[in-house]
């Protein structure tokens, strides 16, 4: 992606590809009854956009399977962090494109200065997630020492990992967020970057962190379904330099502002090729040459998803993990409303639900205990994370009929800065807080 390639050769390779692709892709059950169903001629179309309205979808990754998509012998496969639904989207891979995926981002790493001279700690959570595997494929191109830590407590990763004086970590954004607070009290070493994937990142954020540690903190941005990169950061920061050599991507749905939904072909995948991806992130992409000279043109920094899942602290959030939460609390409603701010150097993720009038001994608090607790035991990542204090979080019980506001209630709100209106937990043994619930 970063290569001098002239435009039209671009292009034409993007064209080849993608009818390579479409000819695999009708092979696969799914693509094969979509394509037949719409009456859609396989050998006339040459570009995405002759397939008019027909789109592939997260959910149609969940109804059908791998085996609807499934085109060529598979190696490994990986599992979507995304918890819009309640299971994890399952996508398989050759070790051929696990090769060329780790080429690829062994050339954005090293346009933002990564050497063989270099040593990598990764706090990479390795559980069913792709982008550990790219990255050490990625390192192995590039030949540098590299060790694995995983996403373990940041406090731990500090004292095991300033033993080998990293000069380049790789972690979560809310993970570095904590191991850089611990560093700015324990003490820094000299580090060349860090960099950070699976989460947008508040840039306020990212101005402390490298103020902390004196030096640059990048993002890349990709997803499972994509294998990691679509695009990297350059030292401009300016949006991602994208991967036009593997995808084809168009945004969908755009406003004035060209802001709509990222949708992308991909081009070089043979085990599970796809075609017009939605990814739920609005974006824009950029044509206009960068500032750093990079050839590759960009995508603008994600503006948000299409559905109402939330990026924070706390991980990939949807409304089905709250009702999960609430679920067997008698004393709470269905009404119920998440809201979401940056507070400090940290997110916060208040949950408030109101609650029916109180009996059987049930308190507010116990409503607030049996809310943290069905937390640990059902969503023990989210738990991780809290216990890690990677976010605050708060259950607020608030009166009936409070929340809302129009016919359909909002469930996650993500707010530019603090409410007013902030509470702390409620609880059941303050005689105050307890009259204005049963109110
Ligand atoms: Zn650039």
């Amino acid at each position: 992606m970063f290569g001098k390639l002239p435009p039209s050769l671009m292009i034409g390779l993007q064209n080849m590809r993608f009818r390579e692709t479409m000819k695999l892709a009708a092979k696969t059950p799914f693509y094969s009854s979509e394509f037949e169903r719409r009456k859609i001629d396989t050998r006339k179309i040459k570009y995405p956009h002759q397939l008019g309205d027909f789109y592939t979808t997260g959910d149609h990754l969940l109804r059908y399977g791998p085996d609807g998509f499934i085109a060529g012998r598979p190696d490994t496969a990986f599992e979507t962090t995304g918890t819009t639904s309640e299971l994890p989207k399952r996508v398989f891979f050759s070790q051929r494109e696990l090769d060329e995926m780790g080429r690829i981002s062994a050339l954005g790493l090293y346009q933002i200065g990564l050497r063989r001279n270099d040593v990598v700690v990764s706090a990479f959570d390795v559980s069913f997630w792709v982008s550990p595997a790219v990255v050490r494929t990625a390192l192995q191109y590039l030949g540098c020492f590299h060790v694995e830590a995983g996403k373990i407590l940041p406090l731990e990763f500090y004292e095991r990992a300033k033993r080998y004086k990293p000069t380049v970590i790789f972690g979560e954004p809310s993970w570095l967020v904590r191991f850089s607070e611990i560093a700015s009290m324990k003490g820094t070493w000299p580090v060349k970057f860090l960099f950070a994937g699976g989460e947008n990142l508040a840039e306020e954020t990212r101005n402390e962190i490298e103020r902390i540690w004196d030096a640059s903190y990048y993002l890349n941005y990709g997803q499972t379904e994509s294998f990691g990169v679509i695009g990297v950061e350059c030292s401009e920061k300016t949006g991602y330099h994208r991967n036009d050599l593997n995808f084809l991507f168009e945004v969908v749905d755009a406003d004035r502002d060209g802001q709509g939904e990222l949708v992308y072909t991909t081009l070089t995948r043979n085990v599970m090729p796809l075609i017009r991806y939605r990814s739920n992130d609005i974006t824009s992409l950029i044509d206009e040459p960068c500032r750093c000279g990079l050839f590759a043109k960009r995508i603008a920094k994600i503006t948000g998803r299409c559905d109402e899942m939330i990026v924070c602290g706390m991980g990939n959030i949807g409304p089905w993990v709250f009702s999960e939460i609430l679920r067997d609390i008698t004393a709470a409603t269905d009404e119920w409303q998440v809201r979401v701010w940056h507070e400090g150097f940290r997110d916060v993720v208040e949950l408030r639900v109101e609650i029916n009038v109180l009996n059987n001994g049930e308190t507010a608090q116990t409503v607030v205990e049996s809310a943290k607790s069905n937390m640990r035991d059902r969503f023990p990542d989210f738990w991780k994370n809290f216990e890690m204090q990677l976010y605050d979080f708060r259950v607020v019980a608030v009166p009936r009929l409070s929340l809302r506001t129009a016919r359909k209630l909002k469930r996650l709100v993500a707010l530019d800065s603090p409410p007013t209106d902030a509470n702390d937990e409620i609880s059941g043994s303050d005689s105050h807080s307890l009259a204005k619930i049963i109110l």
